[in-house]
């Protein structure tokens, strides 16, 4: 039996993970969850939204699905995502976008998947202030790292059957920074003449992703274009409740949901489990449960097409509700 760290967050993580777990075990995949707290709630004990002994567990067990982690707001604690994608050395984001069966958006046809640096870029942490009135943040871009990202967007159009690499900078401005990243894309892409090579600016990318996003296949950026373009591209197939994301390194590759921990709505059994699901479904998939992986995506895009949604989607259901209703249309599949 494989056993998968199981970071359970706060806020809906909870609520999310619990769902997931639930159709998970219904579909008939054996995994022995090793599961992690982290976040606000482990600080009083711990000393720190991250111990130590989370970072332990993902890297035993290579790989883990996580539910949203809150980090508190001005208590001088690294952010809990950016810190475990550092330390585990995660340096690629990736977050398929595709329109789902009857979660109607404004387009139609969307299929494209944002690849973002995870490393670096304006997330280094590099601050400082000069005086009172004015502070540096620094945008620091390698050509490691960027070769790196490159590569790994180019193999995954390789492997997963894309036609088109767009690396998306603002390299007209950030000559040296973006331009390093682009001058590395340009570099790796001559690697993969089977994959066309696109370049666009960010702030046309963007517009033209709200005019036609059916031209876009695989995108390419830096970390902060990647955070805001990758939310856009949440929004264009129904927003943050159906957004899967994977962050992948050489050694170990976490699954979670775009979302945060929608604090809002917490215990109310309101929350959408649904990226969580999907993200979950990528997890299985690269542990090599494709068949598990194929029913419950199955059962998720039945429960959707039957019309049962949750109140994000403009339906009615609770998170129970629909995760019961996945899990009745996987008992029939399993049989
Ligand atoms: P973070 O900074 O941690 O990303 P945030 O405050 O920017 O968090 P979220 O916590 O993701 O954003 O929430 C943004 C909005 O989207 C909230 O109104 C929240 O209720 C809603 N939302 C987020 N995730 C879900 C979900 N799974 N189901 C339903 N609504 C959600």
């Amino acid at each position: 039996m494989k056993t998968i760290t199981l970071i359970k967050g706060d806020g809906i993580g909870p609520e999310i993970t619990d769902a997931v777990i639930k159709i998970i075990n219904s579909a008939g995949v054996a995994i022995d969850w090793d599961i992690q707290t982290a976040g606000a709630d482990v600080i009083e004990k711990e000393g720190t939204p991250l111990p130590q002994r989370v970072l332990e567990s993902v890297k035993r067990n290579k790989v883990a699905l996580k539910s949203p982690v809150t980090t508190p707001i001005g208590k001088g604690f690294r952010s809990v995502n950016v810190q475990l994608r550092k330390e585990l050395d995660l340096y690629a984001n990736l977050r398929p976008c595709y329109n789902l069966p009857n979660v109607i958006t404004r387009y139609d046809k969307v299929d494209l998947v944002v690849v973002r640096e995870n490393t670096e870029d304006l997330y280094a942490g590099i601050e400082r202030q000069i005086d009172d009135n004015t502070a540096e943040s620094i945008k620091r871009i390698t050509r490691g790292a960027s070769e790196r990202i490159a590569k790994f967007a180019f193999d995954y159009a390789v492997n997963n059957n894309r036609k088109e690499v767009c690396v998306v900078t603002k390299a007209n401005i950030c000559k040296l920074s973006d331009g390093l990243f682009l001058e590395s894309a340009r570099n790796i892409a001559q690697n993969y003449p089977q994959i066309k090579f696109r370049e666009i600016l960010v702030d046309n990318c963007c517009m033209q992703l709200v005019q036609n996003p059916n031209q876009f296949d695989v995108l390419l950026l830096p970390n902060l274009y990647g955070d805001i373009v990758s939310d856009l591209c949440a929004g264009l197939v129904g927003g943050l409740g159906v957004a899967q994301g994977a962050n992948i390194g050489k050694d170990y590759a976490v699954f979670e949901p775009v979302h945060g921990s929608a604090p809002d709505i917490a215990g109310e059994d309101k929350a959408n489990p649904t990226a969580m699901l999907m993200s979950a479904i990528e997890m299985l998939n690269y542990i090599g449960e494709k068949e598990a992986a194929k029913r419950i995506k199955l059962a998720l895009f039945e429960t959707l097409n039957a019309g049962i949604k949750t109140a994000d989607l403009g339906g009615s259901a609770k998170c129970s509700e629909f995760t019961d209703a996945v899990i009745s249309r996987l008992a029939i599949l399993v049989k």
